[in-house]
């Protein structure tokens, strides 16, 4: 059994695995490179749907944007009627639609997918870059996820991982696979913020490195802000420019701008070595280049101001939470692509007092960590214990009554808990629970994880019979429910009604739809 450490980013996924001396290694893929783009494309070949992913994706977008998903990350484990969801969705070249049980699922082609399908498919690929790269079959990953998912987004991350093949030993949280990779277990005691900022996403955490222990002490972010938002503004104002010398809206034509968009993501990119860059104008009939611009470093910052003030309030939110002053931090940790970017790191600076260390590979820290995570879990690194967190408090409510939040978000991790509930009519013959995500007693504030039905209780009269739900949140942050009747002490049938994530009995099916999509 051969295990890879995985980063499943927004934007980018990563694969390292260790060598012979634990040494972790991040891999290259097909294409050359240390990274593969999040994207999967799908191909109707034949009568038959072929996928492509990565790169290949990538390519497709230019010709065929509606072919093309990317930010699946953004949808794992989320409802379709999600604030955050419906937000970033309007606009988007392909549809997000609600599954049966309200998950957001995507429509491209035509075709309804789970994002836990299309994540599966850029890991099937990431997975088979390790087999070539080591020779051997890969059956286990360690993956990253951000500090603040929920039960429901890690499952979704685990099934997708199940989908393609693989077995998760453990999901780490990024900031911890992130302060792993750049060596933090391996120094003095210190405090981190480590800030992560990528393609679609920002991540803050402090996390406490000492006495063995690497503990995230809280986390917070912005699952809407990222690099793609200053490629938008930059976009802007080169429209801006061509339009005052062409008078035509390239907005308006998806191709057209599609081409802006990563015309203003180079120059972002060439800003980050070069003072000035030159960037191409598009043209007000075709969106091919129509003259060009200058755009300076200081212009690039001026721009992306407005967006960059954005990172304050998760910053300053992940400090309350941890009940520390900026302060008390001792190391800054810039890791994401977009702290390659002089003006991000200027700000992180000022919002945290302090200068930000940028690793050397920003995005292959977290790859990187996870498969130091792996080399932990084999007994093949010592040192340090992984210490994580609830992301979100987990409570129960039965029909028409309040709910009782019996973990709540920040406690440590594997935790258990339980609640008597008791019939309400004489001889009730089954009782339904809900587990709901939230910190509220108020179901409505809460966002339902599944509801369950124990049946076959004893007749007894409304208040005797007592079921004891037991709910379990294990090491990687999932949750488990099990019941039990009390007076008999039986394990009455316990069925899942409404559940949101893919049904176990779905994966078998989906997982041969992964194997032949990439194989067709
Ligand atoms: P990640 O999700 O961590 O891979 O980060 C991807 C984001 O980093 C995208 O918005 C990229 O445009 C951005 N990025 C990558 N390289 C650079 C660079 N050299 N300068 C500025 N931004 C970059």
């Amino acid at each position: 059994m051969t295990a890879v450490g995985i980063d499943l980013g927004s934007t980018h996924c990563a694969v390292a695995v260790l060598d012979r001396d634990a040494r972790p290694r991040i891999l290259t893929t097909a294409h050359g490179a240390t990274t593969m783009p999040s994207m999967v494309g799908l191909v109707a070949a034949g009568g038959r749907v072929r996928a492509v992913v990565g790169e290949a994706a990538r390519a497709l977008q230019r010709a065929e944007p509606d072919a093309v998903v990317f930010g699946i990350k953004r949808l794992l484990g989320r409802r379709a009627d999600d604030a955050d969801v419906r937000r970033w969705s309007a606009g988007l070249p392909f549809e997000v639609v609600a599954a049966g049980n309200g998950d957001a699922w995507v429509r491209v082609r035509g075709v309804e997918l789970s994002p836990a399908v299309l994540a599966a498919l850029l890991l099937a690929e990431l997975r088979a870059c390790a087999e070539r790269f080591l020779g051997e079959v890969v059956d286990e990953a360690v993956i990253a996820v951000p500090a603040r998912f929920d039960a429901a987004q890690r499952q979704a991350v685990k099934d997708a991982a199940a989908l393609a093949g693989m077995t998760v030993r453990r999901l780490i949280s990024e900031p911890t696979a992130a302060a792993l990779g750049h060596g933090a277990h391996d120094r003095v005691a210190r405090r981190y913020a480590v800030c992560d900022l990528g393609g679609g996403t920002f991540d803050v955490a402090v996390c406490d490195v000492g006495g063995g222990l690497l503990e995230v002490l809280a986390a917070a972010g912005d699952p809407l802000l990222g690099g793609d938002d200053v490629d938008e503004v930059v976009a802007e104002q080169l429209a801006a420019a061509a339009r005052a010398r062409h008078g035509d809206d390239v907005r308006r034509r998806p191709a057209a701008w599609a081409q802006v968009i990563a015309e203003a993501r180079r120059v972002k990119h060439a800003l980050s070595d070069a003072a000035t860059a030159e960037a191409a104008l598009p043209d007000a009939a075709t969106g091919a280049a129509g003259g060009w611009r200058t755009v300076r470093r200081d212009e690039l910052a001026l721009w992306a101001a407005p967006v960059l003030r954005r990172l304050e309030a998760p910053c300053h939110q992940a400090l309350a939470r941890a009940a520390l002053a900026a302060d008390a931090i001792d190391e800054v940790l810039a890791v994401g692509g977009m702290t390659r970017m002089p003006a991000v790191r200027r700000k992180l600076g000022q919002i945290l007092g302090r200068e930000p260390v940028v690793v050397d590979n920003p995005d292959e820290v977290v790859a990187i960590g996870a498969a130091i995570e792996v080399a932990r879990l084999d007994g093949r690194v010592g040192g340090v214990l992984l210490v994580d967190v609830t992301a979100r408090g987990l409570a129960l409510g039965v029909e028409g009554g309040r709910c009782d939040v019996i973990i709540p978000a920040g406690c440590v991790v594997p935790t258990r808990e339980h609640r008597l509930l008791a019939t309400t009519t004489d001889d009730q013959a089954t009782l339904a629970f809900t587990l709901y995500h939230g910190d509220s007693d108020e179901p409505a504030r809460n966002q339902p994880l599944a509801t369950y039905e124990v049946s076959a209780l004893p007749a007894a009269p409304a208040g005797d019979a007592l079921v004891l739900v037991e709910v379990t949140v294990d090491v990687d942050g999932t949750t488990r429910v099990s019941a039990s009747e009390l007076v008999s002490g039986a394990r009455p049938p316990l069925r899942v009604v409404g559940q949101c994530g893919l049904a176990p009995a779905a994966l078998a099916e989906l997982a041969r739809t992964v194997a032949e999509w990439r194989a067709t």
